[in-house]
């Protein structure tokens, strides 16, 4: 059945909860939709939070809120539903949705005058020799599972690849029983931090996170290891080990530095990377995020390029869980006054939070420049490494194309089929980006264009409600 509503927020993290709470305390008919079980995307993962003393400001009061929004029916609250699509229709925008992987038939056509993307981000992988082993993966694929299904990926870990994150993954590992033999961190993060004090002090309110991942390195006697990198993973069937090596400040290796770190399990982690799929439907205008990757471009009322289309969160460049709530505040407040409501944000509060929003954005900023991604990858990868697993491309091909002459991803991704497979492009668009060295944002968007963004079978399409 097709169903309408002032304000469709798309994604329930902390963005989403945020902006759906807001909008809906203002009086708007909000409907929010969600892949996941429960509301608290990647950060809080439906956790069972304890009630805040801090009436609507902080993530576990906003939840309770968004509790009782949807039982007094002021939030129609979609969980396990997918928007595949997002295109306009006149001044309204259109959100199409179908159900779980079990529930796939189950389609809906949302109409809505506000659309707020608050979709969030995936892993960043890079490839080297050996990451395609069975026991290797993601710093959030290993989070996934330990805090979603309590299962390890292995006895022995090694956690490497670049960032604060791996701090946090090692944390988790460890509290859940796992030996975390290494921390292979490539850049140097102490030499970065100093560099980078002005906007690392935006984020004070983040050391005691900092603080309790370092104690757990500390007692379990985890070596942290800075400028190192792994440059292959070892092993026949599944993994057993890795070859790391200390590298320059670009990255590269330094000869007779390398040695072998024994393991079951490896959780790499190179940052994170914007979902921007619906964005992209639509055309909105993109930048490059603190990170270098692609992300929605926003202005102070998180409004993007599209009348109509706002977005918060880790859609608007990776900035972490924080900046994505106090965005989802600005969105929620801005579809409100959008919808021809009266914000429940008072002026004052609106611009407190405005200011938070500055405030965890140069925090990012300072984070992403204390912990870049260097060349040095590109330069030492091997020709024969994967970098698309889904159709099975290695690096060769993906240079093959651009000396054929390919000058955008569009038709690197035709001519080597890189990005092709199931999870189209999702997972090797970046390292593919990195080879080729594009700086044509046009055409990096196009590239991340798809009609469909996850597979909706033929029969729910013909099954599709009217709309109207
Ligand atoms: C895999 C992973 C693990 C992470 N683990 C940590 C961690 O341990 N510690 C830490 O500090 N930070 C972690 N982060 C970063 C942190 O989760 C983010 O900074 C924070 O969650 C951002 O909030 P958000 O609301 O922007 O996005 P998210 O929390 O990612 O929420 C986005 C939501 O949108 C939903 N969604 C996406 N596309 C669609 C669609 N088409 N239709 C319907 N719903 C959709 C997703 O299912 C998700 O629930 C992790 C990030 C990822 C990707």
């Amino acid at each position: 059945m097709a169903s309408d509503c002032d304000v469709a927020v798309i994604g329930a993290g902390a963005a989403g909860v945020a902006a759906s709470v807001v909008a809906a305390r203002s009086g708007c008919r909000v409907t929010l939709i969600d892949v996941g079980d429960r509301p608290g995307g990647q950060y809080y993962r439906g956790a069972d939070l304890s009630p805040s003393p801090r009436a609507g400001v902080d993530y576990p009061a906003l939840a309770g809120d968004l509790d009782r929004l949807v039982a007094a029916h002021a939030v129609d609250y979609r969980p396990r539903t997918t928007a595949y699509a997002l295109e306009r229709a006149g001044q309204r925008l259109l959100v199409r949705t179908r159900g779980d992987d079990r529930h796939r038939q189950d389609v809906d056509i949302i109409g809505a005058g506000t659309v707020i993307l608050a979709t969030g981000a995936f892993d960043r992988p890079l490839p080297f020799p050996g990451w395609t082993l069975p026991g290797v993966m993601t710093g959030g694929g290993a989070q996934s599972l330990v805090k979603g299904q309590h299962v390890l990926p292995g006895r022995r870990i090694v956690v490497a690849g670049t960032g604060p994150f791996l701090l946090a993954v090692a944390a988790t590992l460890l509290e859940h029983g796992a030996e975390v033999a290494a921390v292979v961190e490539a850049n140097d993060p102490v030499v970065g931090s100093v560099r980078q004090l002005r906007g690392l002090t935006s984020g004070l309110g983040k050391a005691g996170d900092l603080g309790r991942f370092i104690a757990a390195l500390a007692r379990h006697r985890v070596p942290y290891l800075r400028r190192h990198r792994i440059v292959e993973a070892l092993g026949e069937d599944r993994v057993t080990g890795v070859r790391i090596a200390r590298v320059d400040a670009d990255w590269h290796p330094i000869p007779g530095t390398e040695r072998v770190l024994e393991c079951d399990a490896v959780s790499v982690g190179f940052g994170f990377v914007a979902q921007l799929d619906l964005a992209a439907q639509l055309g909105a205008r993109m930048i490059r995020g603190a990170d270098g990757g692609l992300a929605v471009e926003v202005d102070d009322d998180q409004a993007t390029s599209v009348p109509g289309l706002l977005a918060a969160g880790e859609t608007t460049g990776i900035g972490g869980v924080e900046a994505a709530r106090v965005e989802g505040l600005v969105a929620g407040a801005t579809a409100a006054v959008l919808s021809d409501h009266a914000s429940a944000l008072t002026p004052s509060a609106l611009e407190r939070v405005r200011r938070q929003v500055a405030r965890w954005r140069r925090f990012a900023a300072g984070l992403h420049a204390t912990f870049p991604v260097r060349d040095g990858w590109v330069d030492s990868v091997r020709e024969d490494s994967l970098v698309c697993r889904c159709e099975e491309v290695p690096v060769s091909r993906v240079r093959e194309a651009v000396a054929l002459g390919a000058r955008d991803a569009r038709t690197v991704k035709l001519l080597s089929r890189a990005g092709m497979g199931w999870c189209q492009g999702r997972m090797c668009a970046a390292a593919v980006d990195g080879l080729c060295g594009f700086d044509d944002i046009a055409s990096l968007q196009g590239a991340s264009y798809r009609p469909v963004s996850v597979p909706v079978p033929l029969g729910a399409l013909a099954a599709e409600p009217v709309e109207g």
